[in-house]
């Protein structure tokens, strides 16, 4: 069906405006329904709205770019029905329309759109083994779902959804003008039911009219390993359900991760201090280290220095990839106060470190230590 709006206003593409607007004048003319023989009021739309986009040079370039049937399919949007699939395929095309032609492409308001759900953000606390390890966790989700008591309409259903009578379900209210160029019928948009063509008479009860209403349920998530606090996770149409067969938006768990009292976490790394006896440090010492993937025996050396920090390697977070991290042990070694010190011990201590004493301390078993020591110096 060619109803090309060239070809409808019987110009050439590159014909100058005034030509455009003379023709368009011959037609307005001809096929006013106010003309007896020739009126035609179907035609007279079709031209008044090849007119509308000829003669504006912005669309005209975006009517030259998608043809006419380019044109038709993004306008038909608007008219509801069985046009969804070929407006979705022109969704792009449709924000392309709205901005340049207003409600020129269709005649149905927002009402009755397709409408895509919003978007839902939850928090999500995770204990941190839960986000070393992910699995399944339980969340409770209350989102928007179109109410069944009146289908999403939002009527009372023993009422339902009325015609308007201002437009007559057209959608539009016509008012005719007098000017120069004769008569001419002014098409805006019906101001009662805007521009839907039906009104609600009654609301429904269960949704308050909203056509929505809240509902919390619960969704069993799948956390993978190794998530981190702040990461968002994105559960695809688990947001708000959409009206009028629109799909759902989307459900974005935003992730937080519970301190735990010895793991610190650095990407795939867990790091852990521990304190060990200046004794220790001199002595050696074996330990048992308790990773997330259980005990490790770790030996510490005789002659450890402080803030030594020892590697297990891979004992961190595991990722189903492969990659790994490791759990970074840093020694701290305390020094004890003097009164845990037994005395005798700190008796030889004090003889050692008096310079005074020093030649006279030969027979001291620490005498070799500092003696050392302080040729080192
Ligand atoms: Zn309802
Ligand atoms: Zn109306």
């Amino acid at each position: 069906m060619t109803e090309d709006f060239y070809a409808l206003l019987g110009v050439e593409r590159n014909c100058s405006l005034a030509d455009l607007k003379q023709n368009y004048k011959r037609l307005a003319r001809q096929y006013h329904p106010d003309n007896k023989e020739t009126g035609d009021e179907n035609m007279f739309k079709k031209i008044g709205e090849a007119y509308t986009v000829l003669s504006d040079p912005q669309k005209k370039a975006v009517y030259d770019r998608v043809g006419h049937e380019g044109y038709a399919q993004g306008g038909a949007r608007y008219g509801g029905g069985g046009a969804y699939n070929s407006a979705e395929m022109f969704g792009d095309l449709h924000d392309v329309f709205e901005t340049l032609f207003g409600s020129s492409g269709g005649r149905r308001s927002r009402r009755n759109m397709r409408e895509r759900g919003s978007d839902q953000q939850i928090v999500l606390e995770l204990e941190f083994l839960e986000a070393a390890f992910g699995g399944l966790k339980t969340i409770k989700i209350n989102r928007l779902i179109n109410c069944t008591a009146c289908s999403g309409t939002g009527a009372d259903p023993t009422v339902g959804v009325k015609t308007c009578t201002t437009c007559q379900g057209s959608g539009e209210v016509k008012r005719v003008t007098q000017s120069f160029l004769g008569t001419i019928t002014q098409v805006s948009t019906c101001p009662t039911c805007s521009g839907s063509g039906t009104i609600i008479p009654s609301p429904c009860k269960s949704c308050s009219g909203k056509g929505q209403i809240r509902q919390a349920s619960d969704l069993e998530l799948k956390i993978p390993k190794g998530v981190e606090e702040g990461s968002r996770l994105v559960w695809s149409q688990k947001g708000n359900e959409g009206r009028n067969g629109g799909p759902a938006g989307d459900l974005y768990i935003l992730l937080q991760v519970k301190p735990h009292a010895r793991f610190k976490r650095d990407k795939l790394d867990i790091h852990e201090e521990i304190n060990i006896s200046v004794w220790q440090a001199i002595l050696g010492h074996n330990l048992e280290i308790e990773t997330i993937h259980g005990s490790q025996a770790v030996e510490l050396k005789a002659g450890l220095q402080p803030n030594t920090v020892i590697s297990l390697s891979s004992y961190g977070i595991r990722l189903d990839n492969g990659q790994s991290g490791n759990h970074l042990l840093k020694v701290n070694v305390q020094i004890p106060h003097k009164k845990d010190v037994p005395k005798e011990l700190l008796d030889l201590m004090k003889q050692e470190t008096d310079p005074e004493k020093e030649d006279k301390n030969n027979s001291s078993p620490f005498a070799n230590f500092f003696r050392r020591n302080k040729d080192k110096e």
